[in-house]
Protein backbone atom coordinates (compact mmCIF):
# COMPACT_ATOMS: atom_id res chain seq x y z
CA UNK A 1 0.00 0.00 0.00
CA UNK A 2 1.08 3.61 -1.03
CA UNK A 3 0.04 7.14 -1.38
CA UNK A 4 -2.27 6.26 -4.18
CA UNK A 5 -4.68 4.48 -1.60
CA UNK A 6 -5.10 7.75 -0.10
CA UNK A 7 -5.67 9.92 -2.92
CA UNK A 8 -9.26 10.63 -3.98
CA UNK A 9 -10.33 9.97 -7.73
CA UNK A 10 -9.44 13.10 -9.57
CA UNK A 11 -5.98 14.93 -11.48
CA UNK A 12 -3.74 13.72 -8.38
CA UNK A 13 -4.16 9.89 -8.72
CA UNK A 14 -4.27 9.83 -12.25
CA UNK A 15 -0.84 11.69 -12.33
CA UNK A 16 0.62 9.17 -9.55
CA UNK A 17 -1.03 6.14 -12.24
CA UNK A 18 0.79 7.20 -14.83
CA UNK A 19 3.80 8.31 -13.46
CA UNK A 20 3.74 4.88 -11.19
CA UNK A 21 2.67 2.57 -14.59
CA UNK A 22 5.83 4.30 -16.80
CA UNK A 23 7.85 3.35 -13.65
CA UNK A 24 6.85 0.10 -13.30
CA UNK A 25 6.82 -0.47 -16.83
CA UNK A 26 9.95 0.38 -17.03
CA UNK A 27 12.09 -1.03 -14.36
CA UNK A 28 10.87 -5.32 -14.82
CA UNK A 29 13.02 -7.13 -13.80
CA UNK A 30 12.33 -11.15 -14.79
CA UNK A 31 13.01 -13.91 -12.43
CA UNK A 32 16.01 -16.52 -14.10
CA UNK A 33 13.38 -19.22 -14.69
CA UNK A 34 13.43 -21.53 -17.10
CA UNK A 35 11.53 -25.44 -17.54
CA UNK A 36 11.87 -26.55 -20.63
CA UNK A 37 12.72 -25.90 -24.78
CA UNK A 38 10.97 -22.46 -24.81
CA UNK A 39 13.48 -21.16 -22.44
CA UNK A 40 15.92 -21.34 -25.31
CA UNK A 41 13.90 -19.04 -27.16
CA UNK A 42 13.43 -17.01 -24.11
CA UNK A 43 17.40 -16.87 -23.43
CA UNK A 44 17.97 -15.71 -27.03
CA UNK A 45 15.99 -12.43 -26.69
CA UNK A 46 18.60 -11.23 -24.11
CA UNK A 47 21.22 -11.68 -27.14
CA UNK A 48 22.32 -8.48 -29.11
CA UNK A 49 19.80 -9.47 -32.42
CA UNK A 50 16.88 -9.02 -29.83
CA UNK A 51 18.12 -6.94 -27.49
CA UNK A 52 16.20 -7.09 -23.96
CA UNK A 53 18.27 -4.66 -22.63
CA UNK A 54 16.44 -1.51 -25.13
CA UNK A 55 13.66 -2.25 -21.91
CA UNK A 56 15.84 -2.12 -19.67
CA UNK A 57 15.08 -6.17 -19.00
CA UNK A 58 18.63 -7.10 -19.39
CA UNK A 59 18.97 -8.32 -15.87
CA UNK A 60 17.34 -11.70 -15.25
CA UNK A 61 17.42 -12.12 -11.24
CA UNK A 62 19.10 -15.25 -9.52
CA UNK A 63 16.66 -14.03 -6.60
CA UNK A 64 12.86 -14.08 -6.63
CA UNK A 65 13.13 -11.34 -4.20
CA UNK A 66 14.84 -9.09 -6.88
CA UNK A 67 12.44 -10.25 -9.96
CA UNK A 68 8.78 -9.23 -10.71
CA UNK A 69 8.32 -10.64 -14.07
CA UNK A 70 8.25 -14.41 -14.29
CA UNK A 71 8.31 -15.95 -17.46
CA UNK A 72 6.69 -19.44 -17.23
CA UNK A 73 9.00 -20.83 -20.35
CA UNK A 74 8.22 -24.44 -20.78
CA UNK A 75 5.80 -27.22 -19.50
CA UNK A 76 5.12 -27.61 -15.78
CA UNK A 77 5.28 -31.03 -14.35
CA UNK A 78 3.62 -31.87 -11.33
CA UNK A 79 7.12 -32.07 -9.28
CA UNK A 80 7.97 -28.72 -10.67
CA UNK A 81 4.40 -27.10 -9.44
CA UNK A 82 5.06 -26.70 -5.63
CA UNK A 83 8.29 -25.20 -6.81
CA UNK A 84 7.01 -22.51 -9.68
CA UNK A 85 4.28 -21.52 -6.85
CA UNK A 86 7.58 -20.84 -3.93
CA UNK A 87 9.40 -18.86 -6.47
CA UNK A 88 5.95 -16.59 -7.63
CA UNK A 89 5.32 -16.73 -3.81
CA UNK A 90 8.88 -14.92 -3.51
CA UNK A 91 8.92 -12.65 -5.60
CA UNK A 92 8.03 -8.71 -5.64
CA UNK A 93 4.72 -6.96 -5.54
CA UNK A 94 3.17 -5.72 -7.84
CA UNK A 95 4.41 -9.09 -10.13
CA UNK A 96 3.21 -10.15 -13.29
CA UNK A 97 3.56 -13.46 -15.46
CA UNK A 98 3.95 -14.91 -18.82
CA UNK A 99 3.25 -17.85 -19.64
CA UNK A 100 5.45 -18.75 -22.53
CA UNK A 101 4.06 -21.67 -25.20
CA UNK A 102 1.43 -23.93 -25.36
CA UNK A 103 2.92 -25.91 -22.85
CA UNK A 104 2.96 -23.46 -19.86
CA UNK A 105 -0.43 -22.26 -21.23
CA UNK A 106 -2.47 -25.74 -21.37
CA UNK A 107 -0.31 -28.53 -21.26
CA UNK A 108 -0.13 -28.78 -24.84
CA UNK A 109 0.75 -32.06 -26.63
CA UNK A 110 1.18 -33.44 -22.89
CA UNK A 111 -2.18 -34.46 -22.19
CA UNK A 112 -1.51 -36.95 -19.32
CA UNK A 113 -1.14 -37.33 -15.69
CA UNK A 114 2.49 -35.61 -15.54
CA UNK A 115 2.17 -32.36 -16.44
CA UNK A 116 0.08 -29.76 -15.05
CA UNK A 117 -2.46 -28.55 -17.70
CA UNK A 118 -2.02 -24.88 -17.77
CA UNK A 119 -0.15 -23.42 -15.26
CA UNK A 120 -2.99 -20.65 -13.99
CA UNK A 121 -3.49 -23.73 -12.45
CA UNK A 122 -1.46 -22.40 -9.65
CA UNK A 123 -0.46 -19.10 -10.35
CA UNK A 124 -2.38 -16.10 -11.94
CA UNK A 125 -1.12 -15.00 -15.40
CA UNK A 126 -1.79 -11.98 -16.93
CA UNK A 127 -0.26 -13.12 -20.90
CA UNK A 128 -0.76 -16.27 -22.31
CA UNK A 129 1.98 -16.32 -25.31
CA UNK A 130 0.63 -19.39 -28.58
CA UNK A 131 3.54 -21.14 -30.01
CA UNK A 132 5.79 -23.79 -30.38
CA UNK A 133 7.98 -22.79 -29.46
CA UNK A 134 7.47 -18.80 -29.91
CA UNK A 135 9.80 -16.98 -31.48
CA UNK A 136 11.39 -14.71 -29.79
CA UNK A 137 9.74 -11.91 -31.53
CA UNK A 138 6.56 -13.10 -30.00
CA UNK A 139 7.86 -12.86 -26.74
CA UNK A 140 9.06 -9.57 -26.62
CA UNK A 141 5.77 -8.93 -28.73
CA UNK A 142 4.17 -10.40 -25.26
CA UNK A 143 6.46 -7.66 -23.27
CA UNK A 144 5.43 -4.83 -24.65
CA UNK A 145 1.91 -5.82 -24.59
CA UNK A 146 2.57 -6.15 -20.50
CA UNK A 147 3.72 -2.94 -20.47
CA UNK A 148 0.81 -1.49 -21.97
CA UNK A 149 -1.35 -3.31 -19.17
CA UNK A 150 1.47 -1.92 -17.09
CA UNK A 151 1.34 1.44 -17.93
CA UNK A 152 -2.63 1.62 -17.91
CA UNK A 153 -3.37 -0.10 -14.49
CA UNK A 154 -5.58 1.76 -12.06
CA UNK A 155 -4.82 2.42 -8.80
CA UNK A 156 -6.33 3.08 -5.69
CA UNK A 157 -9.81 4.31 -5.59
CA UNK A 158 -9.87 3.99 -9.44
CA UNK A 159 -9.04 0.02 -9.08
CA UNK A 160 -11.79 -0.70 -6.68
CA UNK A 161 -14.05 1.22 -9.19
CA UNK A 162 -12.70 -0.57 -12.18
CA UNK A 163 -12.66 -4.02 -10.30
CA UNK A 164 -16.81 -3.33 -8.93
CA UNK A 165 -17.27 -2.65 -12.88
CA UNK A 166 -15.92 -5.59 -14.40
CA UNK A 167 -17.71 -7.37 -11.40
CA UNK A 168 -21.35 -6.37 -12.80
CA UNK A 169 -20.54 -6.71 -16.38
CA UNK A 170 -19.74 -10.49 -15.58
CA UNK A 171 -22.66 -10.38 -13.33
CA UNK A 172 -24.63 -8.49 -16.16
CA UNK A 173 -23.52 -11.08 -18.94
CA UNK A 174 -26.34 -13.35 -21.19
CA UNK A 175 -25.26 -16.92 -20.82
CA UNK A 176 -24.66 -18.55 -24.20
CA UNK A 177 -28.11 -19.56 -25.86
CA UNK A 178 -27.87 -23.48 -26.16
CA UNK A 179 -27.79 -24.27 -29.81
CA UNK A 180 -30.02 -27.46 -31.58
CA UNK A 181 -27.33 -30.17 -32.55
CA UNK A 182 -26.33 -29.82 -36.05
CA UNK A 183 -26.00 -33.24 -36.51
CA UNK A 184 -26.81 -37.04 -35.17
CA UNK A 185 -25.44 -37.78 -32.17
CA UNK A 186 -26.71 -41.74 -31.63
CA UNK A 187 -23.38 -42.84 -32.33
CA UNK A 188 -22.22 -46.99 -32.19
CA UNK A 189 -25.02 -46.85 -29.79
CA UNK A 190 -27.87 -45.19 -31.69
CA UNK A 191 -31.44 -46.30 -32.14
CA UNK A 192 -31.04 -47.26 -35.90
CA UNK A 193 -28.09 -49.95 -34.93
CA UNK A 194 -29.59 -50.85 -31.95
CA UNK A 195 -33.29 -51.90 -33.97
S1 LIG B 1 5.63 -25.24 -26.23
FE1 LIG B 1 6.99 -26.52 -27.53
S2 LIG B 1 9.01 -25.57 -27.30
FE2 LIG B 1 7.73 -24.84 -25.57
S3 LIG B 1 8.12 -26.28 -23.89
FE3 LIG B 1 6.35 -27.02 -25.04
S4 LIG B 1 7.23 -28.52 -26.51
FE4 LIG B 1 8.92 -27.22 -25.77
Amino acid sequence: MGIEEKLPAGIALTTVENLAGYMRKASIWPATFGLACCAIEMMAVGTPHYDLARFGMERFAATPRQADLMIVAGRVSNKMAPVVRQVYDQMANPKWVISMGVCASSGGMFNNYAIVQGVDHIIPVDIYLPGCPPRPEMLLNAIITLHEQIQSTPLGVNRVAAARAAEQAALGATPTELQPPTHDHEGLLGRNLLA
